[in-house]
């Protein structure tokens, strides 16, 4: 049996507009949610984020936002 994946009310995404490519997010995150997409932006796997914020609080440029899921 698996379990219910977690539901979250928010999550976190990177808006590539302000993104400056200094990868403090990526290094921040320890559970590797962040990456590099096909656009070469930085972006978030959700299904492997924990909504910890660490990546938003190490964003020098306020790329990282926080979403609220209706
Ligand atoms: S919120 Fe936490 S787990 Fe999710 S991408 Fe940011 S640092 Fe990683
Ligand atoms: S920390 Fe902010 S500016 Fe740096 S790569 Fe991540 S989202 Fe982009």
């Amino acid at each position: 049996m698996t379990a219910e994946p977690k539901k979250f009310k928010f999550s976190f995404q990177i808006n590539a507009q302000d993104c400056m490519a200094c990868a403090a997010c990526e290094l921040e995150c320890k559970d590797g949610a962040i990456y590099v997409d096909d656009n070469v932006n930085y972006a978030i796997n959700q299904d492997n984020c924990k909504r910890c914020g660490k990546c938003q609080r190490a964003c020098p440029s306020g790329a990282v936002l926080k979403i609220n899921i209706a």
